[in-house]
């Protein structure tokens, strides 16, 4: 497994989790939502256990891991703590067996045919999984997830055909840029999408909107982020994954 190696003592990340949490109150302030509403998922690819646990004891309890063979030797050394582990990578159907009843959330489901392989392993395992559809709201084509104009379709067929699956809303990633207001009309887009299809469908709720990241998560939150997924902004930069 690749390890990011920067020196990062305790402090440093003390420090940067304190410059986060300040923004998330400042964002929340501006709009006028509660800080509660928001909720902070530490992204902790290529980040050593230790530092993990360093992330935990300042409070920390949402970690999310786009690696699934990095992150299952990851959890099992957390069993002490209450941890709440999230899956937000691009995922093979031939790794699902390892990531179903595992994660409390994947918020990366961007295909019929996952969400179809998702729901036999989870019906399978007689269990429910939560899940966000990853919604591609800038078009580009390096960017996984289901077109805007698809998703009303994909949710509505998911509450008769995927048992085992509960979409609690979705997901999107703004494509990259320095600056943070580029990434508003994706963030927007997600959130119309959702008021527009929540309610519509009998026991699918979309609370959730999975948007936000190091670069962009004030005006994320903003827009309505429920939660903002941020690694370098926290543990600093990491190996090109
Ligand atoms: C790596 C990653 C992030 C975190 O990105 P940063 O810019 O380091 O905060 C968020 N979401 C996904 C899906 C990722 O893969």
């Amino acid at each position: 497994m690749k390890v990011w190696t920067a020196d990062l003592g305790i402090s440093t990340l003390a420090h940067r989790y304190q410059h986060v949490t300040e923004n998330i109150a400042e964002a929340c302030r501006k709009v006028g939502r509660p800080i509660e509403s928001v909720r902070l998922v530490a992204v902790t690819k290529f980040v050593p256990v230790d530092v993990m646990e360093a992330a935990a004891g300042l409070g920390i309890q949402d970690f999310g891991e786009s690696r699934v063979q990095d992150v299952i030797p990851k959890k099992a050394q957390f069993t002490n703590r209450p941890i709440r582990w999230h899956f937000i990578g691009h995922l093979q159907t031939n790794k699902i067996k390892r990531v179903v009843g595992e994660f409390v959330l994947i918020h990366s489901v961007d295909s019929w045919k996952l969400a179809e392989a998702l729901s036999r392993e989870a019906t399978d395992q007689g269990l429910v999984q939560p899940i966000l559809v990853q919604v591609n709201t800038s078009g580009e084509p390096s960017k996984h997830g289901i077109t805007p104009e698809l998703t009303p379709a994909f949710i509505e067929r998911s509450v008769s055909e995927l048992p085992g699956l509960q979409v609690q809303g979705l997901m999107t990633m703004a494509p990259y840029s320095e600056d943070p207001e580029a990434a508003r009309p994706f963030f927007r887009r997600l959130r119309e999408l959702r008021d527009e299809l929540a309610g519509r469908y009998p026991g699918v709720s979309l609370d959730h909107l999975s948007m936000g990241m190091s670069g962009d998560y004030a005006v994320a939150i903003e827009e309505g982020a429920t939660m903002i997924r941020i690694g370098t902004g926290l543990f600093g930069a990491r190996p090109r994954d």
